[in-house]
């Protein structure tokens, strides 16, 4: 089944979530909610599979207004998006990305690292540089056994939030390349999905791309019943 992930970023007041957890159960299995910090509890008493929109870069100690790997693996979150382009824009690079990554890994939390290119990267036929770059080092020193937890989220940056989707080859091809990258540099075969303005409209399309493993969807994922489309459409 192919998993889909709703990234709610900082969206979304109490009320609201509390009216949508009313249209979800665990029947949803592949589906990963993240949402602020603050609401992770109400998705996890639900039952739902939930992950974090980021995670701290050390195990803890003084690091005012971070969460810890194992803070939220003791909570019962799942999993963690790590390194989406939003967080790469304002806050980090690819050294806190691997260090959060080795965090979220021995704290046994399954990443979900973003990778993408901005429009011009992809314009200068730059983009498989750029993304083996990120991919490369995120997974520096990476242990072997813990690899094939990871999930990858390939987001083209100029896709996210703006309505713009690559054509169905591009993506065909991107994820091919990076799929053979990981498998020739890493010996690992990881689930590679596709995020950048998927919505219940576009869906039934990228549906017929055959190595795309699931979606991570933002935007999309705040009204629920887009959302239920969506799954509805992805899951038939
Ligand atoms: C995202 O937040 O990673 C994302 C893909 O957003 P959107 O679906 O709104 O483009």
């Amino acid at each position: 089944m192919k998993l889909i992930v709703a990234n709610f970023k900082m969206n979304l007041l109490k009320k609201y979530i509390l009216e949508y957890l009313n249209h979800f159960d665990d029947k949803y299995s592949n589906v990963i909610f993240c949402p602020s910090y603050i609401y992770l509890n109400y998705f996890l008493e639900k039952k739902l599979n939930v992950g974090s929109q980021d995670v701290a870069f050390e195990e803890n100690g003084a690091f005012t207004g971070d969460v810890s790997a194992s803070q939220l693996k003791s909570i019962g979150v799942k999993y963690t998006i790590i390194g989406h382009s939003e967080r790469r824009k304002y806050y980090e690079d690819d050294k806190y990305i691997n260090k959060k990554l080795n965090c979220a890994l021995s704290n046994e939390l399954i990443p979900i690292l973003c990778i993408g290119e901005t429009k011009e990267e992809r314009e200068k036929e730059k983009a498989y540089d750029v993304l083996t770059n990120q991919l490369d080092g995120a997974l520096r020193a990476v242990k072997k056994n813990l690899l094939s937890n990871i999930i990858i989220a390939y987001e083209p940056i100029w896709s996210i939030g703006t309505g713009l989707v690559p054509n169905n080859q591009d993506i065909y091809n991107t994820i091919f390349f990076i799929k053979e990258h990981l498998q020739k540099q890493y010996n690992v075969n990881l689930k590679v999905l596709y995020g950048g303005s998927v919505n219940n409209q576009n869906i039934n399309d990228l549906q017929q791309i055959n190595n795309v493993d699931g979606y991570l969807i933002g935007g999309s994922s705040i009204d629920y019943n887009k959302f239920l489309d969506i799954i509805d459409k992805v899951n038939c």
